[in-house]
């Protein structure tokens, strides 16, 4: 006996519309419809869960990684590491194995990863997604789609965090073929992690397509044998931008010679730099610098309310200056390597563009990412009774 519909939600990062569209052959003859999608300021720490939430970073509260909270951080004791040699402490697998320690020690679910965060200035910022977002209640404010499967009893499936694509395809299918759910959400690394190394223009992303490309036929094929109906749809957060060139911010600011951690604070983000102004003497001083430096720019209030990143708090900086596209901050709290391929410039930048396609037509196509979770609710016959965050809707009421 056929099961009646599933639903499945096959997330590609960093897949964008320009990437999309180079690479025609992709699921040619499934994708019937296929939209770009406006990206979110920042990186999947934000995306991801308006995605599944339907809400803005400044409705949900997730945005970046790591924000200023000095005496908050759970994980102070690292700064002690500050006295071991950097040439063993900075060296990317042993950062990657404490940060699995850490998440251990601390029972964090979410991704926390270290970086290349300096040991000594740890201690002032805490970490947004201590949380798995993918598990239930994984959101500071609002519900996501899975939480609200979760409430109302229905069967679904979604990949367990910090586990490799193959793993992650092999049980959803399996999932499938036992005719378990009826409706599937996975997401996918490979081309991602392909495309920082080697850019996004690199021939070999082909190869990281076509891989993907009979996998998912084959998980259609699965699906199709058990179920009347099957919606699929291949969606991403973000593109990917050839990095062109690097900035060294870092030496701008520390050249004003105000005191890290008593004057100011900054994070740098592998293409933005964000700051808290702790002494208010810094302020103009600090923006006067910054202005100096033609590769970027500082962004207003009103264009970061405008793209749903604006905190009344300031929890996440109070200061946002952001690279223009294919400039790579270095050095980084991310790391100190030039990377070829790089995301997290302005929304409006072609590269920066997501997109959402699928194996029947798109009414409504979303404008930005939060609203892909509304094809979901719609695909679960859930639409006009719960809003963005999972909020019941008065009978009759239809959500955004
Ligand atoms: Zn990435």
């Amino acid at each position: 006996m056929k099961r009646s519909k599933l639903t499945l939600f096959v997330f590609i990062d960093a897949l964008g519309w320009e990437v999309l569209n180079r690479h025609p052959f992709f699921l040619e003859g499934v994708l019937v419809d296929r939209h770009k999608v406006e990206t979110i300021l920042g990186y999947s720490s934000a995306c991801d869960p308006s995605i599944i939430s339907g809400l803005t970073p400044a409705e949900h509260g997730l945005w970046s990684s790591f924000y200023y909270a000095p005496g908050r951080c759970t994980y102070a004791w690292l700064r002690h590491f500050r006295f071991l040699p950097g040439s063993l402490m900075d060296r990317g697998r042993v950062r990657g194995w404490m940060s699995r320690a850490i998440r251990r020690v601390h029972g964090f679910t979410g991704y926390f990863q270290l970086y290349a965060v300096p040991f000594q200035w740890l201690p002032l910022f805490d970490y947004a997604e201590k949380n798995s977002i993918w598990l239930p209640g994984g959101l500071p404010r609002g519900k996501t789609i899975f939480d609200l499967l979760s409430e109302l009893g229905r069967p679904y499936s979604v990949h367990r965090s910090h586990t490799p694509d193959e793993q992650r395809l092999a049980e959803l299918t399996a999932r499938v073929r036992a005719r378990a759910i009826e409706f599937g959400y996975v997401s996918l690394g490979k081309l991602d992690a392909y495309m920082h190394a080697h850019g996004p223009l690199d021939p070999g992303v082909g190869g990281v397509l076509a891989g993907y490309d009979a996998r998912i036929r084959a998980l259609l094929a699965e699906a199709q044998q058990g179920y009347e109906e099957v919606a699929l749809y291949i969606l991403t957060d973000h593109g990917m931008h050839t990095v062109r060139e690097t900035c060294d911010v870092q030496s701008v600011v520390e050249a004003l010679g105000y005191r890290f951690g008593v004057d100011y604070v900054a994070f740098y983000d592998a293409t933005m730099v964000r700051f808290w102004v702790l002494n208010e003497g810094v302020r103009a001083p600090l923006v006067s610098a910054l202005a100096g430096i033609d590769k970027g720019r500082l962004l207003t209030e009103a264009e970061l309310e405008g793209m749903g990143v604006m905190f009344p708090d300031h929890q996440y900086g109070d200061l946002v200056f952001l690279m223009d596209s294919g400039v790579q901050v270095l050095p980084s709290f991310m790391g100190a390597r030039y990377t070829k391929g790089l995301h997290g410039f302005h929304p409006s930048d072609p590269d920066s563009a997501a997109m959402l396609a699928g194996n029947r037509p798109i009414p409504d196509p979303p404008a930005r990412v939060e609203g892909i979770y509304h094809v979901m609710l719609r695909e679960l016959g859930l639409d006009g009774l719960y809003g963005a965050g999972g909020r019941p809707l008065s009978s009759g009421g239809r959500g955004r």
